[in-house]
């Protein structure tokens, strides 16, 4: 991993004079710190069926996605023995927590086998299975519900702050080697943007801000999303709109993979645009102009002479 970091690091600074002991610093007192990565996993049908149509220009199936997405959740935990590690998926209408490295249920340990890695395999079976649990039971819908991502952007949050502030009773312990110093969530979308969940999504960011928490989101099919966007924005985190989407892993490794800590040094590809729109209040929808209420600050789509809110 280390060797993977200083060939990035040199091609990066051959224009300009690299200062290699800053760099070396950097990088040692990042590799030192376990780091904590809460991955949301967009599993909406619908959209991966449409992401699935050879109509597409680089069609991706949910198969493909998995085994690159499983590739990139092991290049996490190797990195680091200490790295923390939790899935989540945004299923429609409930967000369901797909595997957790603090806490594994007996029944979650697979068959050993000689040839692979067993922290390697209690990932990918974990996952895997537990998604096709899910998918099962979501059976043949009518109508599908739209996908819980903000649940489960909520429930990412709630596990980083048990982790980052332990019990009171281990208060005043020097330092915890446990601790993560630097966590962030990487959310994997597919779905398009919900108005109605403008609200609930604001407030997850600002929770998120108070935790010192980088929200990450990789766009892998469907339009921009404008308010994921702002996320990524307003928690220093990267937006990328997959554009080759054959080439998702690379694209994970080169801008997922490395802690926030390292990032200074690291040339992390970031949104150059951002699209700064916001939600009306009274009809959820994303508007150009809103008026804003001088009290409570709620947007409008037209000027009231009353706040409603
Ligand atoms: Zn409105
Ligand atoms: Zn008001």
């Amino acid at each position: 991993m280390i060797t993977a970091y200083l060939l990035w690091l040199y091609r990066s600074s051959t224009s300009h004079a690299p200062n290699w002991t800053k760099y070396l610093t950097c990088i040692i007192s990042a590799m030192e710190k376990a780091s904590h990565l809460s991955v949301i996993v967009d599993l909406s049908p619908t959209q991966w069926h449409l992401s699935a149509q050879t109509s597409n220009q680089y069609p991706l199936s949910i198969e493909t996605f998995l085994s690159q997405l499983l590739a990139f959740l092991n290049a996490h935990i190797a990195s680091k023995h200490e790295n923390s590690l939790v899935v989540f998926g945004a299923f429609p209408g409930k967000s369901v927590l797909l595997y957790s490295s603090t806490e594994l249920l007996s029944d979650d340990v697979p068959s050993l086998d000689a040839n692979s890695y067993l922290p390697f395999k209690l990932v990918d079976s974990t996952v895997v299975q537990r998604i096709m649990n899910e998918f099962d039971a979501i059976g043949e819908l009518d109508e599908e519900p739209s996908c819980a991502l903000v649940g489960a952007v909520t429930k990412a949050l709630c596990y980083i702050n048990r982790i980052t502030h332990p019990s009171s009773t281990t208060a005043g312990v020097a330092e915890d080697p446990s601790i993560v110093h630097d966590p962030r969530i990487l959310i994997l979308s597919v779905s398009p943007d919900l108005s109605s969940s403008y609200i609930p999504i604001m407030n997850a960011i600002f929770s998120a801000q108070k935790l010192k928490v980088t929200i990450d989101v990789c766009k892998v099919y469907g339009p921009d999303t404008v308010f994921l966007q702002q996320a990524a924005h307003l928690t220093n985190g990267s937006y990328i709109y997959l554009e080759r989407r054959d080439a998702l892993l690379q694209y994970l490794i080169m801008s997922f993979l490395s802690p926030t800590s390292i990032r200074k040094i690291l040339a992390v590809p970031k949104q150059d645009k951002i699209d700064f729109r916001a939600a009306c209040f009274c009809h959820k929808n994303i508007v150009d102009i809103g008026f804003v209420c001088s009290v409570c600050l709620s947007i409008f789509c037209q000027p009231l002479p009353v706040c409603s809110t």
